[in-house]
């Protein structure tokens, strides 16, 4: 019979390499639980316009890259290609904006699909962590978001990596751009997609990575140079509050995302080391998504971060996470003496140590190897002798040392070795 594998452009997470991806997440949750953000949850799959109107008709994510279904019952679904659609749906359909004070701020961490050409750093199957801020415009928020994914990267001990930052204007001053952009992409020579993107959502067409559309846009009207003055006035104050916090970013005015909703600010993380999919995370300012949607005027901010890239940006960097052992304590019973170190572990375990025991009757060296596997820094073995003095042997995995400790001693005595 055929053997199954992990569908194209996804892989797997597997001990001990897993480990990685929840540090890398706990390190990315940290600074966000810490700043008043509340873990929201949301199902993997939503109705496909959620993100049609949201992310944008003329985006390749909702184009391309969707993976849509239509259920038995005739409902419409897309697994969710990104996270700031249904975090704001969520919030919206549970009143959040209406409960407290705002911004809401949330966080999330979840798995994204998005039918793309596999490569490094390109899964069809990844996983984000991200937050946002729902219902206030300040550009203190923007940059609180901005300077809280800069100690998230540093905690982890990532350096070579760059923030850029650019403004999209807004509902004022974005159209008259929109419009001079336009006249210049008419006069070019595009293929026929391109020209229908030009005409849906021409800032899109800036993003294109292919040298002979980049060599025609040489020239193209600047956002900068429309802005008007309260995007300008918005701008200069998330650029002044990111660095009072000492974080560096680039000014770059061809950042525009691949998604529809962005307006005013829009940043990029970017890791030199990665190759073409060098972006580890990105966001900005979306105050017009919550009307896309059919909700109020919500003017709000957030960012995604990837794991799965933030991982390979670890590993270009050469970077080792401080990982510790997952056993603290591994136990090697033999003859009758399985029950009662079975008991021990139990008890060490509900006193806060992390304790394995060797499983499916093996003797003495079969379960010592299981010990070294373990990486665990002591183990305790014990056989009907020991039991009949009331003691386990206590072996230091590091010294090889070993000596015997009273049955009733045993926990404490490790807890304190441990602790
Ligand atoms: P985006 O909203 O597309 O900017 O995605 C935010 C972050 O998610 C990116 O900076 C990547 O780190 C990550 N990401 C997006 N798409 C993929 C993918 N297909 N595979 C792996 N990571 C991805």
């Amino acid at each position: 019979m055929a053997t199954f594998q992990a569908p194209k452009g996804t892989y797997d997470l597997i001990p001990p390499y897993s480990a990685k991806y929840l540090a890398v997440r706990d390190a990315i949750s940290g600074p966000l639980r810490l700043s008043g953000y509340g873990y929201v949850e949301t199902p993997g799959f939503e109705d496909v316009d959620l993100f049609a109107r949201g992310v944008g008709e003329s985006t390749d994510i909702v184009t391309k890259e969707m993976y849509t279904l239509t259920t038995k019952g005739g409902a419409n679904l897309a697994l969710r290609p990104e996270g700031t659609a249904s975090v704001l749906r969520a919030a919206l359909e549970a009143n959040l904006h209406k409960a407290g004070g705002l911004p809401v701020k949330l966080w999330y961490s979840g798995s994204y699909y998005r039918y793309e050409r596999p490569q490094k750093g390109r899964y069809r199957h990844f996983s984000q962590v991200g937050a946002e801020a729902i219902g206030a415009e300040d550009p203190a928020l923007d940059a609180e978001l901005i300077i809280l994914a800069d100690q998230a990267y540093r905690s982890l001990g990532l350096r070579n990596f760059r923030i850029l930052l650019n403004s999209l204007g807004d509902k004022e001053c974005r159209p008259v751009y929109r419009e001079a952009l336009q006249s210049f992409l008419s006069g070019l020579d595009l293929d026929a997609e391109t020209v229908r993107r030009a005409e849906i959502n021409p800032l899109r067409v800036l993003d294109d990575k292919r040298a002979d559309v980049q060599k025609q846009l040489v020239g193209a009207p600047v956002l900068r140079d429309y802005l008007c003055d309260a995007c300008k006035a918005y701008h200069e104050e998330v650029r002044a509050l990111i660095t009072a916090a000492g974080v560096a970013f680039e000014d770059d005015e061809k950042l525009v995302r691949g998604l529809d909703y962005y307006t005013r600010t829009t940043f990029e993380f970017v890791h030199d080391g990665l190759g073409s999919q060098s972006a580890v995370g990105g966001g900005g300012r979306y105050d017009g998504l919550s009307e896309m949607i059919g909700g109020p005027a919500l003017p709000s901010v957030g960012w995604a971060l990837g794991v799965d890239r933030t991982v390979l940006a670890l590993e270009a960097e050469g970077v080792e996470l401080d990982i510790p052992a997952s056993t603290s304590v591994f136990a090697v019973a033999l003859g009758e003496a399985k029950p009662v170190l079975f008991g021990l572990v139990t008890e060490l375990r509900r006193a806060g140590v992390a304790a394995d025991i060797s499983y499916g009757g093996k003797g003495l060296k079969g379960a010592m190897k299981d010990a070294n596997r373990s990486g665990a820094r002591f183990a305790i073995v014990a056989g009907d002798r020991d039991l009949a003095e009331g003691v386990v042997q206590l072996k230091d995995m590091e010294s090889g040392e070993q000596s015997p400790v009273a049955l009733t001693d045993v926990v404490e005595v490790l807890r304190t070795k441990l602790a």
